[in-house]
């Protein structure tokens, strides 16, 4: 199971969600399956210190739900979510 350090309840503003230690990966895809915005791929132009294509986080719109499916589907501890949650007014 990933890492989740805070994950979204109500409304996620401001964060740097998803890391995915490169390293760590072995390119399996699980992550890539659970996405519900299609956030993350195989990146096929690398290879890690493993061998392996290791998948790439790619949200240039801050679409990511924080809903923390990659970080628990991933085997290998690979994903690291850390979202901040915005106070209620
Ligand atoms: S936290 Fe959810 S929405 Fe964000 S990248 Fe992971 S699976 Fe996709
Ligand atoms: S689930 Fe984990 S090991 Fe599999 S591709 Fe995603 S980050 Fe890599």
């Amino acid at each position: 199971m990933g890492k989740v350090e805070k994950v979204q309840t109500e409304e996620c503003v401001e964060f740097t969600p998803v890391t995915i230690k490169q390293d760590l990966c072995k390119g399996c895809g699980l992550c890539v399956e659970v996405c519900p915005r299609h956030l993350i791929a195989i990146d096929k132009t690398r290879i890690n210190k493993k061998g392996y294509h290791p998948a790439r986080y790619d949200d240039p719109e801050n679409a990511c739900l924080c809903c923390a499916n990659c970080a628990l589907v991933c085997p290998d501890v690979a994903i690291e979510i850390v979202c901040e949650i915005k106070d209620k007014e």
